[in-house]
């Protein structure tokens, strides 16, 4: 019984160990031009979101975590927004944290300004209450009211935080100047026009589908993984 047990547990891990390798080993990538230090990898597969099923996993971890990586992404992102007159804050979700440093710092060395005293930038992240919705304590609410908020997320794909954060800025009283992604399938959301470093254009067969109409599942096709912004969980 004890060595059944043993057993059922070493060929669990082994288990894990081979979906890990096998994910590992599956992974694409694609460079962006001008800056080597800004790769997007990839790996198709049937993964479950939080708002959708999709058939890539995006492995944004080094861009987030990694120093080097982390600040050519956030000094690319920054390129897009050297023309703009003012922000004040960034609203950083899923763990964009620091990349939102080095966008800010490009920024402000560029010249943006932000209205704020001693003209610095707010680099922050929301609190989330019991439903899910994104929420300021009275400590942070000076960061986002009266303030213009470049939002910054990893991937945007069916939209659904997007649309959470808009609602939630506008609520405490921001307002809105852009929303930067690493990678978006929509070029806008409502208004705000979404500016990414990767689109649709670069994976043109991404596909993102409600839980109730994935063809994979109806095909019976295994989940791979289960993911949010923290990064994946293998099944
Ligand atoms: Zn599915």
């Amino acid at each position: 019984m004890v060595e059944s047990h043993c057993k059922d547990g070493i060929n669990t891990i082994l288990n894990s160990i081979s979906r890990e390798v096998f994910l590992m080993q599956d992974y694409k990538k694609i460079d962006h031009p001008g800056n080597k230090d800004v790769v997007l990898r990839y790996i198709p597969g049937h993964f479950i979101t939080p708002n959708s099923h999709v058939n890539y996993y995006m492995d944004l971890t080094d861009m987030k975590a990694r120093q080097r990586e982390a600040r050519a992404t956030g000094e690319e992102l920054a390129d897009m927004y050297i023309a703009s007159d003012v922000i004040d804050t960034i609203l950083c979700l899923n763990g964009m944290e620091v990349v939102g440093a080095y966008l800010a710092n490009k920024l402000t060395k560029a010249g943006v300004i932000s209205a704020n005293s001693h003209q610095t930038m707010y680099i922050t992240t929301p609190e989330y209450n019991a439903s899910g919705q994104m929420m300021f304590r009275e400590n942070n609410q000076h960061m986002i009211k009266g303030k213009k908020v470049l939002v910054l997320i990893d991937t945007a794909t069916t939209g659904a935080t997007l649309q959470s954060a808009v609602g939630s800025i506008h609520f405490y009283g921001g307002e809105i100047v852009g929303i930067s992604a690493i990678f978006s399938v929509s070029p806008h959301i409502g208004e705000v026009p979404i500016r990414a470093l990767y689109s649709i254009r670069d994976l043109p067969d991404y596909a993102s589908h409600t839980p109730e109409n994935c063809p994979m599942c109806k095909n019976g096709i295994k989940v791979d993984a289960i993911c949010n912004g923290f990064g994946y969980s293998s099944l």
